[in-house]
This record gives C-alpha cells, structure tokens and sequence, in this order.
C-alpha cells in the first residue's frame, strides 16, 4: 500500500492511483487487493518496507496482515528484510540467467 509521500520506490506502485478505500479492506476482499500487487515492479520493496517496518494493517506487497505476521514469526532474526528479499531477488536473477545461457548444462546432441 503506497501513499505519495512514501519512499522513492512507491513511485513505480500499481496502486498509487487505487481508492485508498479498495485497499485497506478486510477477509475476502484482501484476495482482489492482493491480486493488483501480483504485477507491480515494486512488490518486493513494498514488502520489505511493511515487514521492516513491522505495518499490521492493508495488503502491502501481496501479502495481509496475517502472512506478514507468520513471515516474522517464521524468521525473527531477520533485521533487515529489505536486504533479505533484495539479496534473494538477485539470486534468483542470477539462476534464471544462468539457465537461459546457450549449451549451459546441456549434453551435447550426436
Ligand atoms: S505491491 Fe501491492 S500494495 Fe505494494 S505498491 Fe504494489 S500494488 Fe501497492
């Protein structure tokens, strides 16, 4: 969930023009919120900031309160989780390049 005035990466937000009023909604209705997070650039910034920042209410990132909830119980060392999920994202960037590159790992044909 991303207002005007928050950090630079809320800029790039799929839901910075969404009614604030669609966002913020309970039960149910948290399945069709999340479903706007499922394509935004910033998904991983915006997780990071609402379990960084330890923010109880909305979807943020794709997730409700209550996944965020089991995230930091699952890992409550965690001290960073901007730093975590970005670390992650380059190493699944890293893996999904190296499998795209030509004759990587293949057996050779003949
Ligand atoms: S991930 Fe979802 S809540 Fe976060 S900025 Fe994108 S659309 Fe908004």
């Amino acid at each position: 969930m991303v207002t005007a005035d928050r950090e630079s990466w809320g800029a790039g937000a799929v839901c910075l023009t969404a009614d604030p009023d669609d966002l913020f909604v309970e039960g149910a209705a948290q399945n069709q919120t999340k479903a706007l997070c499922t394509g935004c650039p910033v998904r991983t910034e915006c997780l990071a900031h609402a379990l960084d920042h330890r923010i109880e209410h909305g979807v943020w990132g794709g997730t409700t309160e209550r996944e965020r909830r089991a995230l930091l119980r699952r890992r409550p060392t965690v001290t960073s989780w901007r730093r975590l999920l970005e670390t992650a994202r380059a190493e699944h960037g890293r893996q999904s390049t190296a499998r795209q590159e030509p004759g990587e790992g293949r057996a050779q044909a003949g």
